[in-house]
């Protein structure tokens, strides 16, 4: 029996193939975006105690009310607004399923939305899934800033929504106030929804601050915000998230949202909602990843690599021209993984199409010490 195809042109993840090169080849995973240390042994610990007093069974569809509020209050110290837990706030899956109930809400077939790239990677099979057509606007390194002018020329009478990933994953630029008013301007004019990606909110560096579209009351009026507990708690594996929306399309998103999950993980929420309540652990997590990126930048310069400037998000890119120019990316990290044992992610791979010429791969620094260490030891080769 033949399945056509909803998505024909889709494969494997870049981040499943570079992750399985890595294990297979003993490679150092600088490749797929996850920590390789533990998570506070304070949030294991909740887990435990919320199995054990028996929060067993199902969660309530929209989530646990007590996560749901805590969300609401961290929102409130971070952006002084207030959200509605009861109906502005669903937990999710994961920031993916936020992302992907988010943009199933919003488009119909024939509908478009606007894509930025180099864009996450479940983007756009996201878009063409519910029978839309992602329009992609290229950024342009080394500072990937968005030209509005671009967005607003992309726009068609089918455009329903825009995309944007602020930090971005995989460019690590940071949205300006500018930015967000730009964005507003565009969106009132042709009447457009926001999906924005927030999952890296803190992990901006530099002195630098994440403007969300939550605390920016135009965009918050026509915005989806999503967010992951696994970036903030360094729990990927976890897979919860949540996504913050106006009251109208949240009803729509949770339409939806109860026949793809119904309801999510209940001692993982219950968890992260007694874990949320101490702010101190999700302040200053920006600090310690730059140093970490601080730890492993000097490494990859010493092998060679031209880095660009890494301003949010756990990643740093780095231009490998000086070292193999004959490669493209996905050669390269595929020689660099192969016989200098450590892996990264080639950056072409969040491209529609990528710019002819750009030799650019993506390191994860959310990694200890030591792991950074063995791969800066390891890339000292890479000169020789
Ligand atoms: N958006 C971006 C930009 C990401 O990098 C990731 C992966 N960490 C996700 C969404 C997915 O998050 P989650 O693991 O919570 O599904
Ligand atoms: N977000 C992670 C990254 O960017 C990957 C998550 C995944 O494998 N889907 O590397």
């Amino acid at each position: 029996m033949r399945i056509r195809s909803k998505l024909p042109e889709v494969g494997t993840t870049i981040f499943t193939v570079m992750s399985a090169l890595a294990t297979e080849h003993g490679a150092i995973n600088l490749s797929q975006g996850f920590p390789d240390y533990p998570c506070d042994p304070a949030l294991l610990d909740a887990l435990a105690e919320a199995a054990r007093a028996g929060h067993n069974q199902y969660a309530p569809m929209a989530g646990l009310p007590a996560l749901r509020q805590a969300i609401a209050a961290k929102h409130g110290l971070q952006h002084g607004i207030t959200l509605d837990s009861e109906t502005e706030i669903t937990v999710t899956a994961g920031a993916t399923q936020a992302l992907y109930t988010a943009i199933a809400t919003v488009l119909h077939p024939g509908d478009e939305a606007i894509v930025l790239d180099p864009s996450y990677d479940s983007y756009a099979p996201a878009i063409l899934a519910q029978g839309a057509r992602p329009v992609h606007v290229a950024l342009a390194a080394p500072d990937f800033a968005v030209d509005w002018a671009a967005v607003e020329a992309a726009v068609s009478p089918r455009t329903r929504l825009v995309i944007i990933n602020n930090p971005n994953n995989p460019a690590t630029s940071v949205m300006t106030a500018p930015d967000l008013d730009a964005l507003a301007a565009i969106a009132e004019r042709h009447d457009l929804l926001v999906l924005a990606d927030e999952v890296y909110e803190h992990l901006v560096f530099d002195g630098l601050r994440h403007h969300s579209v939550l605390a920016h009351e135009r965009l918050r009026a026509r915005s989806f915000a999503v967010y992951s507990f696994g970036k903030t708690f360094h729990a990927t594996g976890w897979k919860i998230g949540y996504c913050v929306a106006p009251p109208a399309p949240t009803a729509e998103f949770r339409k939806l949202h109860q026949f793809l999950v119904f309801s999510v993980n209940t001692p993982g929420q219950h968890a992260l909602a007694a874990h949320l309540g101490e702010p101190a652990r999700w302040q200053g997590l920006a600090n310690d990843f730059q140093r970490r990126r601080d730890l492993l930048a000097p490494g990859l310069a010493a092998a060679g690599f031209h880095l660009l400037p890494s301003r949010g998000t756990y990643f740093q890119l780095a231009d490998y021209s000086a070292i193999r120019p004959d490669l493209d990316d996905l050669a390269f990290a595929r020689w660099l993984t192969l016989e200098h044992g450590v892996a990264s992610i080639p950056v072409s791979a969040f491209y529609r199409n990528p710019p002819p010429g750009q030799r650019v791969v993506r390191f994860c620094f959310a990694k200890q010490d030591a792991t950074l260490r063995q791969a800066i030891d390891r890339l000292e080769g890479v000169r020789r």
